[in-house]
């Protein structure tokens, strides 16, 4: 896109809802356009207001951006009313990504709570694109309840292409049959080698820090666990400063970040 800090206009190609409050946009990427798995765009509404949001698609198919969106507040609010043929002004990609490639020869551990499985959804695809360079891809996926599980179809999918794909549920309601409780009593089954495994997590922090702790004590090194921290951004690319979190600017110096890097700074609340 032609200048970071300008929304670039998009044609919605396709709007899906994926549960009560959670839809995905697929829109016509402007030529040229590439992004990794973990970076995100600043979504625009006119008039009303910008918000951060990952691209959840495919890196392999950079001529169509998408992105999953929950309704929390005004601008998600105005993106869930865009259809097909709308337009939608976008500006990126930003930040870091999840470094796929550490995984090469490894088994890569993806830890998702709720929406943060959209973030996590391209290094996914990433990942089961190219079977031979990581050895196992395994999914441990938390969602409140069966209606707010993302991608439901899909986790079928990811299985198929020889994933190991754990869903558990806070809550569960009629004709849920799968586990019940935090996504963290997932990983001793799913960390199979532990020196040998990298893990993203996405998802709340305190889920992460859960997380995080459990794997240490299954024995993955807290260099191999990845993290991304959320923080309310303006300007995307490191200039207004409203992003700090300690020495970081989550914007230019994330959203990902090496677990050991930054675990103390995520015990800070947002103003
Ligand atoms: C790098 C990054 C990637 C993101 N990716 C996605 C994504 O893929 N899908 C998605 O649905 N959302 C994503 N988000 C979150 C999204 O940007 C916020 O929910 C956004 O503020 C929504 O805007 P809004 O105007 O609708 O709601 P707002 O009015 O801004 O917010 C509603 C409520 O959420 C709180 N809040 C807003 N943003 C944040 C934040 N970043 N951290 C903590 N609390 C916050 C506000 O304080 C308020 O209470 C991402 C955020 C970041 C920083």
């Amino acid at each position: 896109m032609t200048h970071p800090l300008v929304p670039h206009a998009l044609r919605v190609l396709r709007r899906t809802q994926e549960s009560h409050d959670t839809f995905t946009l697929e829109a016509e990427a402007p030529e040229g356009f590439a992004f990794s798995a973990g970076q995100f765009n600043m979504l625009h509404v006119p008039g009303v207001g910008e918000c951060a949001i990952s691209i959840s698609g495919s890196p392999r198919r950079p001529g169509r951006l998408v992105h999953t969106i929950r309704v929390v507040g005004e601008v998600t609010r105005h993106l869930s009313a865009l259809r097909s043929g709308d337009e939608l002004y976008v500006r990126g990609p930003f930040g870091s990504p999840w470094p796929v490639e550490r995984a090469h020869g490894q088994d890569l551990l993806l830890v998702a709570g709720g929406i943060g499985l959209a973030p996590l959804r391209p290094a996914l695809y990433a990942a089961l694109a190219r079977p031979k360079r990581v050895r196992r891809v395994a999914l441990a996926f938390g969602a409140r309840s069966a209606d707010d599980l993302l991608f439901a179809r899909e986790l079928e999918r990811f299985r198929a292409q020889g994933a190991t794909v754990g869903v558990t549920v806070d809550r569960a309601t009629e004709g849920w049959q799968g586990p019940v409780g935090v996504v963290t009593k997932l990983l001793p089954e799913l960390v199979v080698d532990p020196p040998s495994t990298v893990a993203f997590l996405c998802g709340p922090e305190i889920m992460m820090r859960f997380a995080a702790r459990e794997l240490e004590r299954l024995g993955v090194a807290a260099e191999d666990v990845w993290v991304t921290l959320e923080r309310n951004m303006k300007c995307g690319v490191g200039t207004c400063g409203h992003c700090q979190l300690g020495p970081y600017l989550i914007c230019r110096d994330g959203p990902v970040f090496r677990y050991p890097r930054v675990s103390r700074l995520m015990t800070i609340r947002e103003l």
